[in-house]
């Protein structure tokens, strides 16, 4: 590690167990060269989270006794606007891992121009392990212990791993509570019915499949007739599928938590979402061949979606990947090392601060809606969201032709121009 890194460390972490936001530090040093040099004096800022909340949630069980949660929000950066980002709630959440997810919110939220900062919440938790009613509670004094942080002018969560409408619900119920009225925008990713946005389950799978498209156009690769590889069937990955199949293209490959399957000739996707709703995943489905998990990744295709989990894409894999161009649908599934050797094989990555924004972006129109009690139709808003993907994408792509920069590091020179731009025509206080 350079000095340079361990003077940004702060003491409340260890350098030998950086985890998540040593990644991070490493993405911010490497694109830091490439920012104009009167922006790079203020480049520390992207290094230390703005704030940092620690909270102890106790709860009682249903049996009558006291547990206590660990609980975190982070503020990464408000430069650009309030505080945005999801609330994760699993048991090996940790503070450097907020604060890597909060970081990389900035650097969504800013390489596709929505007017957010970054934040990031996480609960150390299994929540399958908690009754419903425990459940509601811990999330309901979670939300209290973090309200002084938290509000529709100044950060506001939204569901990720292990949360849903339904938390968000309750979290805008608690803070309403707490406030004396109603404040829908204080979360987003709610029901349609509390204020929520049509088009929001589908917006991340849809941004991934808008962004397939451009980078297809920009490379002359035609999407009616390629071949498509999905990880992770389920929300981004499925709905990326069924678009890639409305526009012509053939899901020849399928891997979920239950296994792999393949079918050359094209997966009927219909069919295969009733059979996951059905049975929790895509084993044991008839219209294709069950092949080893690990033969996924050979299989040659125009397009591979990773959609799952981080860490998927490994300098083990990656030698054996036979595509034309990635686009991460899952947040961080490629390793640094696999990024290098897919690169070096000319297989194109679109990385997951552009490719996955379509989630946030319909998060921006919902927390807009809320503001003026105003909604607007699903077709306003899928216009909307692909303007803003493409815009983003297109930005992202001519800094990566220009500095002949990899597309992931293009999105953090976009990204991290726009924040300390802001942090420097803002000046620092007081
Ligand atoms: P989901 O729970 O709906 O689906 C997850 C899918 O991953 C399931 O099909 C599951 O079977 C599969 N999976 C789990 N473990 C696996 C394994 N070991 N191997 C192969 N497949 C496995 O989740 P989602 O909302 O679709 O999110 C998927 C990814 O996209 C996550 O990384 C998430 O952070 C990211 N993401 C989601 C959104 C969103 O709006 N939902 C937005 C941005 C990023």
């Amino acid at each position: 590690m350079s000095t340079e890194q361990q003077h940004a460390l702060p003491s409340y972490l260890r350098a030998e167990e950086l985890g998540p936001w040593g990644i991070y530090l490493q993405q911010v040093d490497r694109v830091t060269p490439y920012l104009e040099s009167h922006l790079q004096r203020w480049v520390e800022t992207l290094k230390r989270p703005k704030r940092i909340l620690v909270v102890d949630v106790p709860i009682h069980l249903d049996d009558g006794t006291v547990r206590h949660f660990e609980g975190y929000r982070v503020q990464h950066n408000t430069s650009r606007g309030p505080g945005k980002g999801g609330l994760r709630y699993h048991q090996d959440v940790t503070l450097s891992e907020v604060m890597a997810l909060s970081a990389w919110m900035s650097i969504k939220n800013a390489a596709v121009n929505v007017p957010y900062g970054g934040a990031k919440g996480g609960i150390r938790v299994d929540p399958r392990t908690l009754s419903r009613s425990e459940l509601e509670r811990m999330t309901r004094r979670y939300t209290s212990e973090i309200n002084v942080i938290i509000g529709p002018n100044s950060d506001i969560p939204a569901p990720d791993v292990n949360t849903n409408d339904q938390v968000m619900a309750w979290m805008m119920d608690t803070y309403s509570m707490n406030l004396g009225h109603s404040a829908t925008g204080v979360v987003t990713g709610k029901p349609v019915s509390l204020g929520g946005s049509l088009g929001r389950r589908e917006a991340t799978g849809r941004g991934v499949y808008v962004v397939a498209c451009e980078a297809a156009r920009q490379t002359g690769l035609e999407v009616e007739g390629a071949r498509i590889a999905v990880q992770g069937f389920g929300n981004v990955g499925g709905t990326a599928a069924h678009l890639f199949v409305e526009g012509g293209a053939r899901v020849v490959t399928v891997q979920d938590h239950t296994g792999t399957i393949m079918n050359l000739g094209g997966i009927d996707v219909a069919a295969l979402s009733k059979h996951v709703a059905e049975f929790g995943g895509v084993g044991g489905f008839q219209g294709a061949e069950k092949i080893a998990d690990e033969d996924f990744w050979s299989i040659e295709t125009e397009f591979l979606i990773p959609a799952a989990l981080e860490g998927q894409i490994t300098a083990k894999n990656a030698p054996k990947i036979k595509t034309k161009i990635v686009v991460e649908g899952a947040n961080g599934p490629t390793t640094p090392e696999a990024d290098d050797i897919l690169r070096a094989n000319n297989i194109l990555v679109i990385p997951d601060v552009v490719a996955n924004a379509g989630g946030v972006t319909v998060s921006y129109f919902e927390w807009v809606q809320d503001f003026s009690s105003f909604f607007w139709t699903e077709d306003e808003i899928n216009e909307r969201l692909e303007r803003v993907m493409r815009e983003a994408f297109s930005a992202v792509w001519l800094v990566s032709q220009e500095k002949k920069v990899s597309v992931r590091t293009a999105a953090f020179i976009v990204a991290c121009t726009r924040i300390l731009t802001a942090r420097d025509v803002r000046g620092l206080y007081p």
